[in-house]
């Protein structure tokens, strides 16, 4: 398809807020008799799920601790809920299994999830714990645990089957999905600052208004966007000058290739998604070394499409300015940001801590596959969810946002000029306004 000169929407990635706003605002503007799919353009410097999306591990849950982070993934998860098949969703649920520290920060998130009618169980304390883990796996031995989460809905999807089916629903609504083409840079109006055309490697196309879903690239768009790179940021009533404004931080994931079907529960069902946090010792499974005594954690899940269990451990901070992070390749491409022997020896042996049937399989690890990948932070480590510049959607999550395809369809409720009280807690003035999300006792950024 050739490039159109002038197009309505302009929408910046082909991942999931890119491809999900797109096809919301589509059946949108049809539903209002604004337009159509034919209004809206998707572009991508590589193709469908070419960034974050397309590698990530593809958990979807409610489980967090913030309030306003709960609710909108409940709402994402209806959307994975309205059509399984096309975004290849598994719902076999999720659980939080958690050390003392982070009892209490659970129960909370647990009663908000009744008022919220989000099914979950929780299990209080270390013998409740250990009883009820052990109903679901004889093998079961993490030590340390005090409290169970088992959120009933939620599970996980397959990373790139999900993006083309997004795509597919896109484009049968007129949206066109155009890869190949590299944006860099705009043309602002010049009198409102307003952007009037996107400057791509293909050529100039006028536009009306922008949605920027780039992913762990959003640190390059908002230097083209000409926004702040450091900003004030209000803490407990005391004003932070200069925070960067974004961060990277390199997530460590991969996969045993052990046969999926080894990890089942004792009924011989496909579990939930287990993400296990402990403040155990956690000792190598190779050699009996120490590995921590810190607080640690994983998730894991048996996966197919990956081709073993796959999941991850916690991410590290990428200790460099921001403008200087090679983004590029990306994913398994990078030379920098992929996973080595230190994150095989702690996720496998923890896996082995968590469960019987893992010890003695970390020659197993699937080594030649390489995985992991950066994701780009905002100072809090939550979602900007924003219209900047007058007419440039900024969708910025914080990498919490594999699970969150329901961004999408609030952003195209507010591209109509319908505003969202989901999204109302993302907005780039919270940090000046000190209206921060709380923040939990997990070992992760992201919880
Ligand atoms: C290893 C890993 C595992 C993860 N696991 C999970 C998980 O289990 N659950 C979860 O909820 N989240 C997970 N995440 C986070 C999640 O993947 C991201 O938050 C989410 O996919 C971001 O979606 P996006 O649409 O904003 O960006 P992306 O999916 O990264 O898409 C951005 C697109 O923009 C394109 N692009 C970039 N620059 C340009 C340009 N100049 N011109 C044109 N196009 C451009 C890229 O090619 C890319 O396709 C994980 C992330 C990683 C890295």
């Amino acid at each position: 398809m050739s490039l159109p000169s002038s197009v309505k929407y302009a929408v910046i990635g082909a991942g999931v807020h890119g491809l999900s706003t797109a096809y919301h605002l589509a059946q949108l503007l049809k539903q209002r008799g604004l337009g159509s799919g034919e209004d809206i353009l998707v572009v991508d410097k590589g193709t469908v799920g070419s960034g974050a999306s397309g590698i990530a591990c593809g958990v979807i849950r409610n489980n967090y601790f913030q309030p306003a982070m709960r609710e909108l993934m409940a709402h994402s998860v209806e959307v994975w809920e309205s059509d399984p098949k096309a975004y290849s969703y598994h719902p076999v649920g999720y659980m939080q299994i958690s050390p003392e520290c982070m009892r209490e920060d659970i129960a909370s998130i647990y009663q908000q999830q009744q008022a919220i009618g989000y099914e979950s169980v929780f299990i209080d304390g270390a013998e409740a714990s250990t009883k009820y883990m052990k109903s679901l796996f004889d093998d079961w031995q993490a030590q340390g645990i005090t409290s169970v989460l088992h959120e009933k809905r939620g599970g996980y999807a397959n990373n790139m089957a999900s993006m083309h089916g997004l795509a597919a629903k896109a484009e049968a609504e007129g949206v066109s999905v155009l890869s190949g083409v590299e944006v860099q840079g705009f043309e602002f109006g010049s009198n409102s600052g307003a952007v009037t055309a996107l400057v791509t490697n293909r050529g100039k196309i006028a536009c009306d208004t922008v949605v920027v879903g780039a992913g762990p690239w959003v640190n390059k768009f908002w230097t083209m966007l000409e926004l702040p790179k450091a900003i004030p940021v209000k803490v407990n009533g005391v004003v932070h000058d200069g925070v960067p404004m974004w961060k990277f931080w390199c997530l460590e994931e991969g996969t045993l290739g052990v046969d999926p079907n080894l990890h089942k529960t004792n009924d011989g069902r496909f579990p939930p998604v287990l993400h296990v946090d402990t403040d155990a010792p956690l000792l190598s499974d190779r050699d009996g070394k120490l590995i921590t005594d810190k607080i640690w954690g994983i998730y894991y899940k048996p996966d197919f499409s990956f081709g073993g269990i796959q999941g991850g451990a916690s991410p590290y901070k990428v200790d460099q300015d921001p403008d200087h992070v090679a983004v590029d390749p990306y994913g398994p491409e990078s030379p920098d940001f992929v996973v080595g022997d230190d994150f095989v020896d702690m996720w496998c042996s923890a896996l082995a801590h968590c469960q019987k049937r893992f010890e003695g399989k970390m020659p197993f690890y699937k080594k030649e596959e390489k995985s992991g990948g950066l994701g780009c932070f905002t100072p809090d480590n939550f979602p900007v969810f924003d219209m900047f510049r007058e007419n440039v959607y900024v969708i910025a999550d914080s990498n919490h946002g594999y699970k969150m395809i329901g961004v999408g369809k609030l952003v195209a409720q507010e591209l109509v000029g319908e505003k969202s009280a989901l999204l109302e807690p993302f907005r780039f003035a919270r940090f000046a306004k000190g209206e921060l999300h709380p923040t939990s006792h997990s070992p992760f950024p992201w919880s």
